[in-house]
């Protein structure tokens, strides 16, 4: 983004405010900087003798995590590497390269961006500089609401939330279609490609590595309470029950550690506390807001689900978003 364009952004923000003069914009002349400073190393986390992911310490982005929150990871076969999502910044798009090549000298020749939100794909562009002719790949939805602007969104999301570290990151979107059922070798490594419909988002898409039953899920689950407003209760629900039946062992999610059957089971529990309970109360005549302490009340809340990062902050988010979810149901 440009910087007149990040100057305009700032001042819609404030001006919808109060006074302009009142409020302190987002972006001073004094804090631009062409690009903002290289991204750490981050270490690698090693689950087979192909597949890695990177784990993210954090639930959000901030300025000391220079937007480094969610989970890239990749594979190594006989024919190059694929990579799963690409982190929200050139400079995390940089880092993973330079760790990637600290396990092999093979090069990265397929990527796959698992869904629209920009920190599992604003990294594309260190990707393209260093191996040019690099595939990526994403559900065709996240091709067109890129085409639509939901990469400058995201771009600006990244640089307001990190005091502007990820400077000189641009809109790179995939370019290649994946839609669900895709089988694609590489060498000695098998991938399937899931689609499941409207979960997380509308776009989002799981790559199975079939020949270590290890599943990349993007953020279909995660024990993280972020954000739903993309996404649908019921088919998050109805995409667990497929994930469980599936023979897999170790699911790789977009945020958080690796695990087994058991973070599915946790996630359809977390989805399913809050939908039947707006449901059971929705019937009854009780408000979003009435309705929020006696899913808090629930013992997989209180005992589980407000252990993850962000529960206190956003449960009544999510709440909201089933009652209105639940709500529209009861007139499609
Ligand atoms: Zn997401």
């Amino acid at each position: 983004m440009k910087r007149r364009d990040l100057l305009k952004s700032a001042f819609g923000l404030t001006a919808g405010l109060a006074g302009f003069s009142v409020m302190k914009p987002v972006y001073s002349a004094d804090d631009w900087v062409e690009k903002g400073p290289d991204m750490p190393n981050v270490p690698i986390t090693k689950v087979t003798n192909r597949c890695y992911y990177f784990l993210a310490q954090d639930g959000e982005p901030s300025p000391s995590n220079q937007g480094f929150f969610s989970n890239p990871g990749f594979i190594v076969t006989s024919e190059g590497v694929m990579v799963v999502d690409t982190g929200g910044s050139l400079q995390i798009g940089e880092m993973l390269v330079r760790q990637i090549k600290t396990v092999t000298d093979k090069p990265v020749v397929k990527v796959i961006n698992t869904h629209i939100h920009g920190d599992h794909w604003l990294g594309n562009q260190a990707f393209v500089d260093a191996y040019p002719d690099v595939e990526i790949y994403s559900h065709p939805k996240v091709i067109q609401q890129v085409k639509d602007g939901a990469g400058e969104f995201w771009v600006g999301f990244m640089s307001r939330n990190t005091n502007n570290a990820t400077a000189g990151t641009a809109v790179t979107p995939p370019t290649k279609e994946l839609h669900g059922g895709e089988t694609i070798k590489m060498g000695d490594t098998t991938f399937k490609i899931h689609y499941l419909g409207k979960v997380h988002t509308d776009s989002d898409l799981a790559v199975e590595v079939v020949e270590d039953k290890i599943l990349y899920s993007g953020d279909m689950m995660m024990r993280r309470v972020a954000n739903m407003a993309d996404g649908s209760f019921p088919g998050s629900i109805s995409a667990m029950e497929e994930l469980a039946n599936m023979d897999i062992k170790t699911f790789i999610p977009g945020h958080g550690l690796h695990d087994g059957k058991a973070l599915v089971k946790e996630q359809k529990e977390f989805f399913e506390v809050i939908y039947n309970t707006v449901g059971k109360y929705y019937d009854e005549g009780l408000s979003d807001f009435e309705i929020k302490p006696k899913i808090e009340a629930h013992p997989f809340m209180q005992k589980v689900a407000s252990k993850w990062p962000g529960y206190e902050h956003t449960i009544g988010r999510f709440v909201s978003d089933a009652y209105h979810e639940f709500e529209m149901s009861l007139f499609s």
